[in-house]
């Protein structure tokens, strides 16, 4: 391999990183990892590194996983990839049994694609295929969630709703009907929690009501609004919303890719409010975090909807290259196996209560305005006064020097804004998670003071 002077020079001589000002990066002394080993993430220089957001919001059951690793040489032995346009490959198949049997009721079909983004890109190009083809052809729109964020393809961007993403793309968008965001602690409706019986609910239902007739399907992330700021909902929410698109007959799409796969302490965040979607879009956690694959599952009810004639041409036109890898398969059949050999969901109650009760004491340091859980998802909020909730001004970039000090102290977490996000690895130690909340909560207290 090469040493880690020359890799660092070539990544800045090459690399145009995602999300990320390149001009302050280029500026920087780069972080590059070369090994992973458990929770851990290890740089060229042999530092080791709590993975704090689980290598953004993939990782399951840690690094080096023994099962996992073995998966993927299995398979690498007997195919890597063929197509499945038209033809059928093994792990694929298997997979979609697994899938469909850990999913809420009603979930019966399996599309594949490669990441987030293209699940959610295909739910919308399907529920509107479906109208089309059932001959309501006044359905073009979606409504969807301000916060919100689906991915960054442009029909998922169509229905995002942070304008800080979004906003420069909006000439080449498609229009979606925008539903407030439940971001409590900053009310869209300027209400309190405790006395406004989720008036929200009712705004969205009179967007529902006034365009009914012209909307295909309501895209939500469930439980927590995640790129947003983990932005937590009220219990009963979802399933409020989810009643309220039963009642006036549109779809629901429910983008679980990254709530998936235990990160809420259920499989799937709609389990917990019992919620059956039309569409379930599936990727970070499919694998584990160990290869990109994404899957969009649908009920009986729309797939019959595309079933035809040949020449009627209701086929879904629609499917990526490397879709249903045979490698990403096979490794993602061993990841649920995994949950259920190591009853990782069960195993993960303890550690959702200690991570619970060692978070009260950020609220010791006066900057912090407030800390959302949901499950093994955190977000802190800082704030410039606790008192009036001010901002920021966003040149101080403090999330972002939090992290750096965290990165000092041998944590890797990232920031959404001045939301320091927690998102560990389900498989984590318990002393572990106590190291990464310490640390946390150590560089916060040097960034923002006592
Ligand atoms: C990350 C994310 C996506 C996009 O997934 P990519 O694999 O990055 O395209 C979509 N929806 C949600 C809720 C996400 O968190």
């Amino acid at each position: 391999m090469f040493d880690s002077k020359t890799l660092k020079e070539w990544d800045r001589r090459y690399i145009w990183h995602p999300f990320t000002q390149m001009k302050d990066y280029m500026k920087m002394e780069p972080l590059v990892i070369e090994r992973g080993d458990g929770c851990y993430l290890i740089d060229t220089e042999g530092k080791r590194y709590i993975d704090g957001v689980s290598s953004l919001w993939v990782l399951v059951h840690g690094h080096k996983k023994k099962e996992l690793i073995e998966a993927l040489i299995r398979q690498s032995k007997r195919l890597c990839h063929s197509t499945l346009l038209g033809i059928a490959n093994a792990p694929s198949i298997v997979l979609a049994k697994k899938l469909i049997e850990i999913s809420p009721k009603g979930l019966v079909k399996v599309f594949y694609s490669d990441n987030g983004s293209t699940s959610v890109e295909i739910a919308l190009k399907m529920a509107y295929q479906y109208w089309q083809h059932k001959g309501e052809k006044k359905r073009k729109r979606f409504i969807s969630f301000t916060n919100g964020y689906h991915g960054d393809t442009i029909g998922s961007v169509s229905v995002g709703g942070i304008d800080l993403f979004h906003k420069v793309y909006r000439p080449l968008l498609f229009k979606s009907y925008k539903a407030p965001s439940p971001y409590c602690y900053r009310c869209p409706l300027k209400l309190k929690k405790e006395t406004c019986h989720m008036a929200c609910v009712g705004e969205f239902e009179r967007i529902v009501e006034k365009h009914k007739d012209e909307v295909c399907a309501v895209v939500i992330e469930p439980l927590v609004q995640g790129a947003g700021g983990m932005i937590t909902q009220p219990e009963g929410y979802l399933s409020s919303i989810w009643k309220s698109t039963k009642k006036h007959g549109i779809l629901l799409i429910v983008d679980e890719v990254a709530t998936g796969f235990g990160r809420t302490g259920s499989m799937f965040a709609c389990e917990k409010e019992h919620v059956q979607p039309d569409f379930m879009c599936i990727a970070k956690g499919i694998t584990g975090g160990y290869l990109p694959l994404a899957a969009t599952l649908t009920t009986d009810e729309v797939f019959n909807g595309f079933l035809g004639r040949f020449d009627e041409f209701k086929t879904f036109f629609h499917g990526h290259t490397y879709t249903g890898n045979p490698l990403a398969c096979a490794v993602a059949i061993e990841n649920i196996e995994l949950f259920r050999k190591e009853d990782t969901i069960k195993r993960l109650k303890k550690k959702i209560s200690l991570l619970h009760k060692e978070l009260q004491r950020f609220y010791d340091l006066p900057h912090v305005g407030e800390v959302r859980q949901e499950g093994f998802v955190v977000g802190i909020e800082l704030v410039k006064n606790r008192r009036t909730k001010s901002i920021y001004p966003p040149e101080e970039k403090i999330g972002h020097r939090v992290i750096l000090e965290a990165c000092k102290r041998g944590v890797i977490i990232r920031p959404l804004g001045d939301v320091i996000v927690l998102m560990p690895p389900l498989a984590i130690e318990e002393t572990t998670l106590k190291e990464l909340i310490n640390v946390t909560y150590e560089s916060i207290e040097i960034v923002t003071g006592r």
